[in-house]
């Protein structure tokens, strides 16, 4: 029934490579292949960008390099990018509407890396604008094949939210649109995503993977890293995507490159996990808790040991992020003037005019209020009551995390507290930043997490399994979540329409 094409998008980003290098398949027809399956989907809304030349000639390329037998860990690999990294060859929106018309000179470096690396880029994800919001449902461009924005679509169960703001990237690596993405994630946005929709995600450590082209939502919060079906897909991208960056991105951490999946054989028995008490709370729903307790019995059963610990925090790592990233939000998006990129006013008097209207028409409901929060909490009067509040708080979290790293190696819970819910069903922008509650804590603390797929939930929904590491775990995260991948088959299910 299956032939041999069809095949190629079950294959796991090991695999293809695999196949790649072997010249069993060219990267011309793996390439040719996704973009087929991508305009096939579309109804799903997961890309806002394709450019198939561009593509194919990348596949070429990567085709020349495997037959002089030079290539490299992802030669003719096709991935495709959150819409907020800038790329040379497809139009950057970050999802919002004053973007329009926007091509950047220069590419992301994590696009650069994994292009060094070999990578064809599939084209362009859509997010949130300006990777705001817990379910895509503030994008304000319009899918391929769209004339305007249409939500995108949990594969999962088509009147679902894939989360966000990675939605679209999500998507792509559940429908099987792409073999893996890229995503960026402030305070959850690829863990929380990969939960929805039955993925494996990974943000590394604040600083490992450069910043630079990727357009800045809450600078001292935004990581890039990779989503895919494994955590040994997952290592294999972030090995390539993290590194050095100091020139171009003041945060960027001067520490070698690594290779993530060194490790991933390793035996985890006595690995010690932490279960945070604050996790397991009333608002944790009765279908992800049970979900989330097999797992954990399921590495119980593999030789770790469940430790209980405490983030005493948790909960005001709600109010302080939403104070934090939206002052630096602020700031970040002051320079989207009309002066020096995309979308600019018709009409206007003069140049303050030209700045209002241009900033009016140009961003959406949820980046304004996020505007003036952050103006407000950066005011002359607020800043001490708020920011500087914040700002303590965010330290106590951390150390919180270093307590609790005291008395065992990795940190498993909930990704999020529901599986996907209905589109449009949380309309109240609060309702929203509550369902960030477990994702929230790593990302104040600038520590490495990730989500994988862990069980199904209410209406057959996928439920995801949060590991938080301490600073530099990466490769410790991802060996205890493929050795949970290699004893169960989570990662392997695929939504019954595909
Ligand atoms: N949901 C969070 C927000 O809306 C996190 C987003 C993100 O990680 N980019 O800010």
């Amino acid at each position: 029934m299956t032939s041999h094409s069809t095949d190629l998008h079950d294959l796991s980003v090991t695999a293809l490579a695999e196949q790649l290098r072997t010249r069993q398949v060219s990267a011309v027809e793996t390439a040719q292949h996704f973009l087929d399956r991508a305009k096939a989907q579309q109804n799903l809304g997961a890309y806002v960008a394709l450019n198939e030349e561009a593509t194919l000639a990348q596949a070429r390329a990567a085709d020349a390099l495997l037959a002089t037998g030079n290539a490299g860990t992802l030669t003719g690999v096709p991935i495709a990018h959150k819409d907020i990294f800038v790329t040379r060859d497809f139009p950057t929106t970050a999802g919002s509407k004053i973007l329009d018309g926007y091509l950047s000179p220069f590419d992301a470096t994590v696009v650069t890396r994994l292009a060094e690396a070999g990578a064809v880029t599939l084209g362009k994800l859509n997010c949130d604008e300006f990777a705001m919001g817990s379910a895509n449902e503030n994008s304000a461009v319009a899918p391929v094949g769209f004339d305007a924005p249409a939500p995108v679509r949990n594969p999962w169960d088509l009147s679902r939210v894939p989360g966000g703001s990675s939605g679209g990237s999500a998507v792509a690596v559940a429908a099987r649109l792409a073999p893996a993405v890229t995503g960026t994630d402030t305070g959850g946005s690829i863990r929380q995503p990969a939960s929805f929709c039955g993925v494996t995600g990974i943000k590394p450590t604040y600083g490992r993977a450069s910043r630079y082209g990727m357009i800045a939502f809450a600078s001292s919060l935004d990581q890039a890293g990779p989503m895919a079906r494994s955590a040994e897909d997952c290592a294999l991208l972030l090995s390539a995507m993290c590194g050095p960056d100091l020139d171009r991105d003041s945060t960027s951490l001067d520490r070698p490159v690594e290779n993530f999946g060194a490790t991933l054989g390793n035996d985890i028995a006595g690995l010690r996990i932490g279960v945070p008490e604050e996790f397991f709370g009333d608002g944790l729903s009765a279908d992800v808790r049970a979900a989330v307790d097999a797992a954990l019995q399921e590495y119980v059963k593999l030789g770790a040991k469940l430790v209980p610990i405490h983030l005493p925090r948790t909960e005001l790592s709600i109010p302080v992020y939403y104070i934090l990233a939206p002052a630096e939000a602020s700031s970040n998006l002051s320079r989207f003037d009309g002066v020096k990129f995309g979308h600019r006013a018709k009409h206007y008097t003069d140049l303050v005019d030209m700045y209002k209207k241009t900033r009016a028409e140009g961003f959406g409901d949820e980046v304004k209020r996020r505007i003036m929060i952050g103006a407000y909490v950066l005011s002359e009067g607020y800043y001490d009551a708020y920011y500087l509040q914040a700002q303590k708080i965010r330290r106590m979290i951390a150390d919180d995390f270093q307590a609790a790293f005291q008395h065992c190696d990795v940190i498993a819970g909930p990704a999020a507290p529901t599986v996907a819910w209905e589109l449009g069903a949380k309309s109240d922008p609060l309702a929203n930043y509550l369902a960030d509650i477990y994702t929230l804590p790593a990302s104040l603390a600038g520590l490495p997490g990730m989500s994988l797929p862990a069980g199904f939930g209410a209406g057959g929904m996928p439920v995801g399994l949060q590991l938080i590491g301490n600073y530099f775990r990466e490769s410790q995260l991802l060996g205890a979540a493929h050795r949970f991948q290699q004893a169960t088959d989570f990662h392997l299910r695929r939504p019954l329409a595909l």
